[in-house]
């Protein structure tokens, strides 16, 4: 048996394990959709019986995981590459650079991670249903993980999802529910058809495991350095969320001695969370249009944690525009070969703004930019800026390279 309990990072109210399932029962009875979900439930670790089995050298990380490994499905997720970018990173002031590169996860994305966690959750509680809202990456991720354990993913996505990330889902054997509207709306709706019918439900932050599957990005980062600053995309907030609660646990643990700074970027047309951290009240983007799709959000699910992640590692937040997302992009695969889709390029965008402001991270911090999304996922959103050469005849008086 895992040994945690949930306390409600609201109320502070302690759960066992099998007494609740989403939200604290009492913080979240005054949670409507259409604000951030209140009585967001954290798993909290007992450490101390944790720290006597826990080897640095050889990290077992099952034993700060909230989900048995014998419920785990076949699909291995996780444990991305780190790839160094020392050239990328002197450019910028900040050679010691690095990028979790999540696009390498079987569906492409970082939330691999969190659908990893609650599938296996499902197949714990005997759940043959696992519900979720999505723009898309969270849905591909599910559709993926469920394929793998043979339950069932349910789907509610917006209508403008990207294509490949509709595709993955449908040829995964997902139970796809387009919806006439935004992806808040989605959200609600799910929320709905597992309250009254059935199912678990994914949705990000609503079922508290979806962050500590998140979190496990923090803890393979760590296990290879000790980072100053971590840049992360930010939409509903969860990932920051798991980034902040992974590098917490092993805080508490005794395995680093302080937080890295979070950074946490947004689109600059969904930017709640960075108006939230700015002036301590809270207010939707009303109209989050970016093409980052997988940031774009009107009410981010868990901006409350998000806040407090970013207060607390002294970190910041940071919009970008699409300009800047695009530029990102293409300056990250053709010096790093690590091509992420517009969502995870903000975060590196955020770094380049960053660099080149009066806050500007000193030259010996050790960065981490979390590339979140895998670049094929969207080509439709950087195609218009690329130009493909025009064919030649074949043969060699044709071709113009000296
Ligand atoms: C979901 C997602 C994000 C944002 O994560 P949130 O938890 O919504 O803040 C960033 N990048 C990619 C590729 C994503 O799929
Ligand atoms: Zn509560």
């Amino acid at each position: 048996m895992p040994s945690f309990i949930y306390r409600c990072t609201d109320c502070r109210r302690e759960f066992a394990r099998a007494d609740v399932r989403y939200l604290c029962p009492d913080c979240g009875a005054s949670y409507r959709p259409g604000i951030p979900l209140k009585g967001v439930l954290e798993a909290v670790f007992d450490v101390d019986s944790i720290r006597p089995k826990f080897d640095r050298a050889r990290p077992d990380w099952n034993l700060l995981c909230a989900v048995e490994p014998e419920f785990f499905p076949p699909l291995i997720v996780g444990r991305t590459p780190l790839v160094s970018a020392r050239r990328l990173g002197e450019e910028l002031g900040v050679p010691k650079l690095h990028l979790k590169n999540d696009g390498q996860n079987p569906s492409g994305s970082l939330k691999d991670r969190a659908s990893f966690l609650v599938t296996a959750e499902a197949l714990r509680l005997k759940e043959q249903r696992v519900v979720c809202a999505s723009t898309g990456n969270a849905a591909s991720a599910l559709a993926a993980v469920c394929a793998s354990a043979g339950v069932e993913a349910l789907i509610f996505v917006p209508e403008k999802a990207p294509r490949a990330k509709l595709v993955q889902m449908v040829l995964s054997g997902a139970r796809v529910v387009p919806v006439r509207g935004t992806y808040d709306d989605a959200f609600k709706l799910s929320l709905e058809f597992t309250a009254k019918r059935s199912g678990l439900n994914r949705n990000t932050a609503y079922h508290p495991l979806t962050i500590e599957g998140k979190k496990t990005v923090s803890l393979e980062i760590a296990e290879q350095l000790t980072p100053d600053a971590v840049f992360v995309s930010a939409g509903d907030g969860v990932i920051l969320a798991g980034v902040h609660k992974g590098f917490s646990d092993l805080l508490r643990l005794g395995v680093i001695d302080k937080l890295p700074k979070l950074f946490a970027i947004q689109a600059e047309k969904s930017d709640a969370i960075h108006r939230y951290v700015e002036t301590g009240t809270y207010s939707d983007a009303a109209d989050p249009k970016t093409i980052a799709d997988s940031i774009s959000v009107t009410c981010p699910s868990n901006a409350h944690w998000a806040r407090r992640a970013v207060l607390e590692s002294k970190g910041a937040t940071l919009t970008v525009t699409d300009e800047e997302i695009l530029d990102a992009q293409a300056r990250l695969a053709a010096k790093t070969g690590v091509f992420t889709e517009p969502a995870g390029a903000a975060a590196f965008a955020g770094l380049v703004k960053l660099q080149a402001s009066s806050r500007a991270l000193p030259k010996d911090a050790t960065v981490v930019v979390i590339a979140t999304g895998h670049g094929l996922k969207d080509i439709d959103a950087p195609l218009a800026r690329v130009r493909i050469p025009a064919a030649i005849d074949p043969v060699l008086e044709a071709v113009t390279i000296a």
